[in-house]
C-alpha cells in the first residue's frame, strides 16, 4: 500500500530523560501493531533502543527511524536522544522531522532538560504537540503540567485538549473536549490490549468542557483569521473548522495542543496517535527545504514532490552487523530507486544504492523505491558522513548541512592488548562516521590515541561500545578539557630564518601583525604585501606555516583561535629563499607574537541548571561557587528552586555524584556547552603548570 504525502507524518518523540519517551515510543509501536510484545524499559527490551548499553542505562542515545501505520497514515518515528551530552544528536534528528511529540512527566512538569529540548525544537522550527505522561503517578496533575509548559516554554500558547478522569491509580478515563466524548479504560492492561469503551461525558463535566472548548476556539482564532471572523460574527463553527485551525497553528509553532495519559499503563496512547494524525503536519504542510545549487551557488528550493529532482539528507549513519553501513536519509524531493546511482554533493562522489530498507521495530523490509517525504535506510553507500546531501547528479544541491560543534573534552585510550590496536582504530573510525561530534587523533608526542567529544558521558559510551560491540578492552586516561588559546592585544612582529654558512643557504623573512578578534570568530589571514617584497610564490608557505603554528599555542599546546594575522612586509634572497625558510620564519614570528599579544587560555564554559528542593539550595550554590561557577539567577517552582549558572567544564567532573550526595539524590541537573571564555590569571597558571 502506498500512502499519499498528506498521509505521512515524520515525527520524533522528544523529552526530558525519564519523562517516558522510550515507553511512549514502545506503546506507539505496540498499538500500531508492529511490535506485539511490549518491552518494558526497566527490563531492558525496548524495541527502539538499538544498542545494549542504552538498554542497560535505560537511555536512548542513538537515533533510529521506525515506520508504523495508524488509521490511514504512515508514521515514521525518528528516535531522538534525550541526554544533554548528545544535544547535537537531538538537533540533527529534529532537522529532518516535520513534527514532534513533546513528552512531559505529569508530576514534575517542565524540567530543566525539557527546556533544552524545547529550545532546540524551536531553533529548527519543528511543530509540536504535548503529551503529559505518567498520570497514574501520585501527585500527577495534567492541568498543572500544561500551566508549567505555558509559563516556562510555550508563552501561553499551549492548550489542554482533554480532561483526565480520576487521579493516580484511579485514573481511568479521558474526555475529548472538542467532541464531549469520554473514553473509559477498563483494565490496566500492562501487557494486553486495554479494554476501552466510548460514551458521552458525564453531565457534571458539561461546564468544564464548555469552558475549555472556548479556550481552544479562542486560541485557534488567534492563529486563524477566517475562524476569528466567524467567531466574532457568532456564526456556527464546525468541529472540522476548529481542528483545521488548531492544525494550522501547530504547523506555524503558534499553538501547542496538549494531551494526557500514562504510557506505562497503556492509557491515552491511542488518542495521542489520533492527535498525531489530526494535528501534526505532513511533509506538504511545512515549508519546502532550501539548499544551495552546487553549479550556480544560488539558493534553490526543493518541493516535497515526486516530480522534482531527487534530494535527500543523510541524518544518521549506523554500522549494522548484517548489512554494513546503513545511511538513514530523509528524502525531500524526487524519487530514489534501489540499484540506482546517487551523487553525494558534500563529497563530490557518486555512489550506488544497492538496497533500500524501511525499518520497522521488529523487522526490516526491502523496498524498491523511496520518494519525497520518506525516511529510508540506504545500503551500499561507502563514504558518507552525517549531514551530507544525496541528490540527482544532474541537479546537484547542498541542503544546508548541520553545524558540528568542536569537542570540549578528551581522554586517551590504549588497547589492553597491543594486537587490538588496529581493531580499535577501525572501531573509532566507524563511530566518528556515525557521530561526527565524536573525534579521535593520534598524538605523536605521547604515542597515544586521543578521543574527544561533547561530554563525560559521551566518551564513556564510546569506551563502552569499544568493549561491547568491538570487543576491545581499553585503558582510559584522565579526562582532559579541550582548551584553546588566543591573544589579548595586537602584536607587530618580525620573523627571520637565515642560515648562510656552508652549503645551500636558507632565507625567509616576514613582518606580521596579529590582532585579537571577537570570541567565536575563528582565524583570518590577510596578505597585505605590496611591491613584491615577498614574491607571490612564498605567500602560501607563510599561510601554511601560520596554520600549522596555530594548531599548538604556547601555553598548553592548544589550538589558537579568534585572531587575525596580516602579512605586510618582509624580504627575500634570490638564491637562498625557499618555502621551507618562509614557513620557519612564520613560525618564529608566531611564537613571538603570542608573547607580545599576551596570550591567554580559553576554557569551555557550560550552562548548568540545577533543580533542587529548598532545603539544599545553600549547599548547591556553595558547591557551584567552589567550582568557579557564576550564578545567573534563580527561579522558584513550588518548593523546588531552579538555579541557573555558568561553570567551567573543567570543574564539572564528577558533578553528578557530588550533587547526589549533597542532596540525598533529590536534585537534578542539566548541562550544555555555552561558549569558550578566558581563564582567570591565577587559574591559568595552575592549568599551565599541570600540563607541563
Ligand atoms: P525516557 O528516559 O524518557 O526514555 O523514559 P522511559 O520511557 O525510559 O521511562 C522512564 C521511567 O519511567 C521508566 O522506569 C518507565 O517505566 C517509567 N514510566 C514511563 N511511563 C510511565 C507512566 O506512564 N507511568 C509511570 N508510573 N511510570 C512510567
Amino acid at each position: 500500500m502506498t500512502y499519499t504525502l498528506d498521509k505521512y507524518r515524520n515525527i520524533g518523540i522528544a523529552a526530558h530523560i525519564d519523562a517516558g519517551k522510550t515507553t511512549v515510543t514502545e506503546r506507539i509501536l505496540f498499538f500500531t501493531g508492529v511490535s506485539h510484545k511490549i518491552g518494558e524499559v526497566h527490563e531492558g527490551e525496548a524495541t527502539m533502543d538499538w544498542m545494549e548499553q542504552e538498554q542497560e542505562r535505560g537511555i536512548t542515545i542513538q537515533s533510529a527511524a521506525t515506520t508504523c501505520f495508524w488509521k490511514d497514515c504512515q508514521i515514521n518515528i525518528i528516535d531522538t536522544p534525550g541526554h544533554v551530552d548528545f544535544t547535537i544528536e537531538v538537533g540533527r534528528s529534529l532537522r529532518v522531522l516535520d513534527g514532534v511529540v513533546s513528552v512531559f512527566c505529569g508530576v514534575a512538569g517542565v524540567q530543566p532538560q525539557s527546556e533544552t529540548v524545547w529550545r532546540q525544537a524551536s531553533r529548527y522550527r519543528v511543530p509540536s504537540i504535548i503529551f503529559v505522561n505518567k498520570l497514574d503517578r501520585v501527585g500527577a496533575d495534567f492541568f498543572a503540567a500544561v500551566n508549567s509548559v505555558n509559563d516556562k516554554l510555550a508563552e501561553g500558547r499551549s492548550v489542554a485538549m482533554q480532561i483526565p478522569i480520576g487521579e493516580s491509580e484511579n485514573f481511568n478515563g479521558i474526555i475529548d473536549v472538542l467532541t464531549g466524548k469520554m473514553v473509559k479504560f477498563h483494565n490496566d492492561a500492562k501487557d494486553l490490549e486495554p479494554q476501552v469503551t466510548w460514551e458521552d461525558a458525564p453531565a457534571d463535566y458539561a461546564d468544564q468542557i464548555e469552558e475549555m472548548k472556548m479556550e481552544i476556539i479562542e486560541k485557534a482564532c488567534d492563529v486563524d483569521e477566517a475562524l476569528a471572523e466567524k467567531f466574532l460574527n457568532e456564526e456556527e463553527i464546525s468541529l472540522e473548522e476548529i481542528k483545521a485551525a488548531v492544525r494550522k497553528g501547530v504547523a506555524k509553532r503558534e499553538l501547542f495542543p496538549a494531551f494526557c495519559g500514562t504510557a506505562f499503563k497503556n492509557k491515552g496512547v491511542q488518542l495521542l496517535l489520533d492527535a498525531v494524525v489530526d494535528y501534526l503536519p505532513s511533509p506538504l504542510d511545512v515549508p519546502s527545504i532550501k539548499g544551495i545549487d552546487v553549479k550556480t551557488e544560488q539558493e534553490v528550493e526543493r518541493k516535497s514532490d515526486k516530480s522534482e529532482p531527487f534530494a535527500a539528507l543523510a541524518f544518521k549513519i549506523m554500522t549494522d552487523p548484517f548489512v554494513g553501513v546503513l545511511t538513514f536519509a530523509r528524502v525531500y524531493s524526487g524519487v530514489l530507486k534501489s540499484g540506482s546511482y546517487v551523487y553525494n554533493a558534500a563529497k563530490g562522489t557518486k555512489e550506488r544504492v544497492s538496497r533500500l530498507l524501511q525499518m520497522h521495530s521488529n523487522k526490516r523490509e526491502e523496498i524498491k523505491q523511496a520518494s519525497a517525504g520518506d525516511i529510508v535506510a540506504i545500503v551500499g553507500i561507502k563514504d558518507i558522513n552525517t549531514g551530507d546531501t544525496l541528490c540527482d547528479e544532474s541537479h546537484p544541491v547542498l541542503l544546508e548541512s548541520i553545524d558540528i560543534p568542536a569537542p570540549v573534552i578528551s581522554t586517551s585510550v590504549e588497547p589492553k592488548t597491543k594486537s587490538d590496536y588496529e581493531k580499535m582504530v577501525l572501531a573509532l573510525k566507524k563511530m566518528n562516521q556515525e557521530d561526527p561530534s565524536f573525534q579521535f587523533t593520534y598524538n605523536h608526542e605521547t604515542g597515544q590515541t586521543e578521543i574527544s567529544g561533547m561530554g563525560e558521558l559521551h566518551l564513556e559510551i564510546v569506551v563502552d561500545r569499544l568493549k561491547r560491540e568491538h570487543k576491545v578492552e581499553v585503558e582510559q586516561g584522565k579526562l582532559q578539557v579541550s582548551y584553546k588559546e588566543t591573544i589579548q592585544k595586537p602584536a607587530d612582529i618580525e620573523g627571520k630564518f637565515v642560515k648562510q654558512s656552508g652549503g645551500r643557504g636558507q632565507y625567509g623573512h616576514v613582518w606580521l601583525k596579529m590582532e585579537p578578534l571577537e570570541r567565536g570568530t575563528g582565524y583570518q589571514f590577510e596578505n597585505a604585501v605590496v611591491g613584491g617584497t615577498i614574491p607571490k610564490e612564498y605567500i602560501p608557505a607563510v599561510e601554511k606555516g601560520m596554520k600549522e603554528a596555530l594548531a599548538e599555542g604556547i601555553l598548553t599546546g592548544s589550538p589558537v583561535v579568534d585572531l587575525k594575522v596580516t602579512l605586510y612586509d618582509g624580504s627575500y634572497h634570490d638564491v637562498d629563499s625557499s618555502e621551507v625558510a618562509f614557513k620557519m620564519a612564520t613560525k618564529m614570528a608566531f611564537r613571538e607574537g603570542m608573547q607580545q599579544g599576551a596570550s591567554v587560555l580559553l576554557e569551555p564554559i557550560m550552562k548548568v541548571e540545577v533543580d533542587t528542593p529548598d532545603e539544599y539550595l545553600g549547599d548547591v550554590m556553595g558547591d557551584l561557587n567552589s567550582r568557579r561557577g557564576r550564578i545567573l539567577g534563580m527561579e522558584t517552582k513550588g518548593s523546588t528552586q531552579t538555579v541557573n549558572a555558568e561553570v567551567p567544564l573543567g570543574e564539572m567532573f564528577g558533578y553528578a555524584t557530588q550533587l547526589r550526595s549533597l542532596t540525598k539524590g533529590r536534585a537534578g541537573y542539566s548541562m550544555e556547552f555555552e561558549c569558550y571564555r578566558e581563564v582567570a590569571k591565577s587559574v591559568q597558571e595552575e592549568i599551565v603548570a599541570s600540563k607541563k
